[in-house]
């Protein structure tokens, strides 16, 4: 079975905390031991995995994608939002996460990120825990 949920996001670009999401997702089943892959289906956004424990952190790497200054090209795409685009293939629309007893086999500083480039959208998440 794959699961989805969804994630609204409020500004254009931001990393928003769903390892709360995949973590009910993984202890509501029955895999005890595993593999939990996520997924986003947009072309225009990712996840990831990162810091969790400093909120700044999140900002940072928004404002790190921000200084590669892809804003000033000139681009061919009509709907003006290459740039996103191109963010969203830096950092992957999908991601595996391992699960051990019942739980997402994350570091203690880890979290699991929704990242919006072209925001704000309401966004599809998916998950599959095998
Ligand atoms: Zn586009």
């Amino acid at each position: 079975m794959i699961y989805s949920f969804t994630v609204n996001s409020s500004s254009r670009e931001e990393l928003i905390d769903i390892t709360g999401e995949i973590r009910r997702l993984i202890s509501s089943g029955k895999t005890t031991e595993g593999v939990c892959f996520v997924y986003t289906p947009h072309t225009t956004a990712g996840v990831t995995i990162n810091e969790n424990a400093d909120p700044t952190v999140r900002k940072d790497i928004v404002k790190g994608l921000y200084t590669l200054n892809l804003e000033r090209v000139q681009f061919s795409h009509l709907e003006g939002n290459s740039p996103a685009h191109i963010k969203s293939s830096l950092i992957g629309c999908s991601l595996f996460v391992f699960i051990e007893k019942g739980a997402p086999v994350l570091g203690t500083w880890q979290g699991i990120y929704f990242c919006e480039f072209d925001g704000p959208r309401t966004r599809t998440v998916m998950v599959k825990i095998d």
